[in-house]
C-alpha cells in the first residue's frame, strides 16, 4: 500500500490526500492517453534534501505530453514550483514524486477536442523498489515472452500511461514464476529494457547499454554514461542479443524506482561470478554518493529542497 501524504496538488491546488478523486468517464482511464514521471528525492548528507535531476524530469514530462499530443497547461516554471511545494507541505525528506497529466472527462470517443486536460502530483514514502537485498546482492530477471512495443506502435520517448499495460504483464509473467523483473526484448528480438528499466551489462571491462530505439531515455541511464565516463569506464551504446548478456560479467537495471540494481541471474544463468561486480560496484557507489549530495562534481544534479 502506498503510505498517504498529507496533500496532493491537483490543477493548481493543494487537496486532501483522500480529495483527489477523478470522474469514472476520465478520458484516460479508458484509452490510456495521459504522460507521467517518476522523480526521487533524497536526504542530503548537510541534514537538508534534494531532488534529483529535477529538470530533466519535468523537461521528459512536457515532451511526454508533446508526443501524445497532450498540451499542459502550466510551464515548467510552474511544475517545478509545484513539485517543491507539495514536499513541502507534506514534509517528506526523502521519497517519490509522481506527477501525472491525463485527460478529464467530457468528450468521449478517440477524437476529443475539449476535455480539460489536469496535472497532479503526488508524493510519498518509497524504498528501494527491487528489495534493500536486491540493491545489495542483485536480483534474479527473466526475458518475458512479451517484446517491448515497435518503435511505430508506442513511441519509447513517452513516459505514456497506456504503454505501461506491456510493462505490468511482463512483470506479472516474470514475478508470477518466481523472478524479481522481467528483461523484454525488442521486435527484432534484441534485449531491449526491463519494465520499468534501462539495462547495462560490463564485458571485458567496458560499459554497454541498448541504444535508445527502442527504450525511455532513462535519466539514470544517463547518469550512469556520464558517471563511468568520469571514472574512465569505457562505455558503448549497441544492441545486444539475450546470450550476450548470459555471457556478461557483469549486469545491471537502472530507473528512478529501481535505482542501479545489480543483476545476478538472468534465465537461470548466472551472471559473472553471481555477485555484483566491481564496476557495478563502483559505479552504484558513485551514484548513492551523489544523489546524497557527497559528490561536488555533481551538485548540478540537485535541486535543493
Ligand atoms: N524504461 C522504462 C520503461 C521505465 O519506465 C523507466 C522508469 N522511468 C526507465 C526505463 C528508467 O528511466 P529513469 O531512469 O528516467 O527513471
Amino acid at each position: 500500500m502506498v503510505q498517504k501524504s498529507r496533500k496532493i496538488w491537483f490543477d493548481g491546488k493543494l487537496v486532501n490526500w483522500d480529495e483527489a478523486q477523478v470522474h469514472v468517464l476520465a478520458h484516460t482511464l479508458h484509452y490510456g492517453v495521459g504522460v507521467f514521471e517518476g522523480i526521487r528525492c533524497y536526504k542530503t548528507d548537510d541534514g537538508k534534501s534534494a531532488v534529483f535531476r529535477l529538470t530533466e524530469h519535468v523537461d521528459r514530462l512536457f515532451n511526454s505530453a508533446h508526443i501524445v499530443l497532450l498540451e499542459i497547461p502550466y510551464t515548467r516554471e510552474e511544475i517545478l514550483s509545484a513539485i517543491h511545494k507539495t514536499l513541502q507541505v507534506n514534509e517528506l525528506a526523502e521519497g517519490y514524486i509522481r506527477p501525472i497529466v491525463f485527460l478529464g472527462a467530457g468528450e468521449m470517443g478517440l477524437f476529443v477536442r475539449t476535455n480539460p486536460v489536469h496535472v497532479a502530483i503526488a508524493v510519498w514514502p518509497w524504498g528501494a523498489y527491487l528489495g534493500e537485498d536486491g540493491l545489495k546482492k542483485g536480483i534474479r530477471a527473466k526475458v518475458s515472452s512479451f517484446n517491448r512495443h515497435h518503435v511505430n506502435a508506442a513511441m519509447s520517448k513517452g513516459k505514456v500511461n497506456g504503454h505501461y499495460v506491456n510493462s505490468v504483464l511482463a512483470k506479472w509473467e516474470v514475478v508470477k514464476s518466481g523472478y524479481d523483473e522481467a528483461v523484454l526484448l525488442d521486435t527484432e528480438g534484441y534485449v531491449a529494457e526491463g519494465s520499468g528499466e534501462n539495462i547495462f551489462i560490463v564485458r571485458n571491462g567496458t560499459l554497454q547499454t541498448t541504444p535508445l530505439t527502442s527504450v525511455l531515455q532513462g535519466i539514470t541511464r544517463d547518469a550512469v554514461i556520464t558517471i563511468a565516463q568520469r571514472l574512465g569506464i569505457p562505455v558503448k551504446e549497441a544492441r545486444f542479443s539475450r546470450d550476450e548478456m548470459y555471457i556478461a560479467d557483469e549486469m545491471f537495471f537502472t530507473g528512478t524506482a529501481a535505482e542501479i540494481t545489480p543483476v545476478r541471474e538472468v534465465d537461470d544463468r548466472r551472471i559473472g561470478t553471481g555477485k555484483p561486480g566491481p564496476v557495478t560496484r563502483q559505479i552504484q557507489a558513485t551514484f548513492f554518493d551523489i544523489i546524497r549530495g557527497k559528490n561536488a562534481l555533481f551538485q548540478h544534479w540537485l535541486s535543493r529542497c
